[in-house]
């Protein structure tokens, strides 16, 4: 007898026919003698709809009234998907964040966890009840529901395994495992059958959504053994997935093992920004407190006293970054505030960069081959990150999977 976190993420649960399927497979799982918690996402699609209802009303919605809205998605799931076991036979029962409690901190939007009072769901899943849990979503500091971030069912699953201390945490998705860069723009990428935490802490960080960041540097953290499996392989089909484990449990390392991108990015331009000491924090010190994450950040030659300075954020974060720089205009002393959405940053990801030069001019040939422009630049000890037009993304992504030899 095992304990099992299983999470199924929106498409896996995405109508009544998809999540009948995800019954029936933990009923299996129930079957061969495991003790099971399941964590699942809103229905694909739901979350956007309620992300586009708050920002249709006010671009500069309170973040706890969207965490109110954007939770319910899980809630309809977690209902339904009790409601299917039930109906299998198998005894189940919901549990929204607030109730097992799942504690965040105040960071609505984005929270953060930070305890789990697993006791409750333990004692009955030792009784053989199946706890469905709504990913995603927790209770913040001010007795209000927080939500973790997009794609924050992932980190929920990882830390409930972590709570009930299960054997294995099961990511149940629509690609059978992760691949050396997204199946879905490339088809010739290959699927890993393991790949070291930090690669996909890497990854997942830089824009592979397969599993949310956060859950993999907790997974890494708590040492929860987590495995991708694709939620559409028949009963018998073999589903090999992707076993995440520790860098030297890889004995062939590849130089790079995948490429990433991410279209959720924004570029900010402030010009004529005065040069001189304390002007970075200027900028960034009222977007720390507006709890704005930047990323990429370049500042120009500076010529008179003056620079220019550029970086990105995440594009929803937009309409704040541009609130918050406006009313500190006059502080910081810029002339002109300039944004684009239409960018992409792309991102290739790879332990054996440690101990290889050249890895980051391929990137830079690549893309000059294809007339592809570099806007802004960013590295890590086993990562290189550019932002560019987002119409090249799917063109970058694959030159760059087929310069690293990646393709099948
Ligand atoms: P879920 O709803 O199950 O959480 P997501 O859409 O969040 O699913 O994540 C799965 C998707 O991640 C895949 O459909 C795929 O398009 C995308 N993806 C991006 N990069 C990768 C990668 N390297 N390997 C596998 N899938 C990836
Ligand atoms: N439903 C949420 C989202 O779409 C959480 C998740 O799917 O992991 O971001
Ligand atoms: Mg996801």
């Amino acid at each position: 007898m095992a304990r099992i976190v299983m999470k199924f993420g929106g498409t896996s649960v995405a109508d009544l026919d998809r999540i009948r399927n995800v019954a029936e497979r933990v009923r299996r799982q129930v079957a061969s003698g495991d003790q099971v918690a399941v964590v699942v996402s809103a229905m694909a699609g739901a979350t956007n709809q309620l992300v586009g209802w708050c920002q249709a009303l006010s671009p500069l919605h309170d973040a706890r009234e969207y965490d109110a809205v954007v939770a319910t998605g899980e809630q309809v799931t977690t209902g339904l998907l009790a409601i299917a076991l039930q109906a299998l036979g198998i005894e189940a029962r919901s549990w929204a964040g607030w109730q097992i409690p799942l504690l965040t901190d105040d960071s609505h939007g984005a929270a953060r966890i930070q305890s789990i009072d697993a006791s409750g769901l333990i004692a009955r899943m030792e009784r053989g009840q199946v706890a469905v849990v709504a990913g995603f979503q927790g209770l913040a500091p001010d007795n209000r529901i927080a939500t973790l971030g997009r794609g924050g069912s992932d980190t929920s699953a990882v830390a409930l395994a972590a709570a009930v201390a299960a054997d294995r945490c099961d990511i149940y998705t629509d690609v059978d495992g992760v691949y050396t860069t997204d199946p879905r723009i490339v088809p010739r990428a290959r699927r890993l059958d393991r790949i070291a935490y930090e690669e996909m802490l890497e990854l997942a960080s830089v824009g592979a959504k397969v599993l949310q960041a956060r859950s993999v540097e907790l997974a890494m953290k708590e040492r929860v053994r987590v495995q991708v499996l694709s939620s559409f392989a028949d009963d018998g089909q073999t589903n090999r997935g992707t076993l995440l484990v520790d860098e030297d449990e890889i004995v062939e390392k590849e130089i790079v093992t995948g490429i990433a991108y991410s279209r959720d990015e924004a570029k900010v331009t402030l010009r004529h920004v005065p040069d001189r000491p304390g002007v970075a924090t200027s900028v960034f010190g009222p977007l720390s407190q507006a709890r704005v994450n930047v990323d990429m950040i370049v500042q120009n030659v500076s010529a008179e006293g003056a620079t220019d300075m550029t970086f990105t954020i995440g594009r929803a974060d937009l309409p704040r970054v541009i609130d918050c720089l406006e009313r500190e205009r006059a502080n910081i002393g810029f002339a002109t505030l300039l944004t684009d959405s239409d960018v992409a940053k792309i991102s290739v990801v790879g332990v054996g960069m440690r101990s290889h030069a050249g890895i980051a001019n391929t990137m830079f040939r690549t893309l000059a081959e294809r007339a592809i422009n570099i806007q802004v630049i960013s590295t890590s000890e086993i990562k290189v990150s550019v932002l560019i037009a987002e119409d090249y993304t799917e063109l970058a992504v694959r030159a760059l999977h087929t310069a690293y030899g990646l393709d099948a």
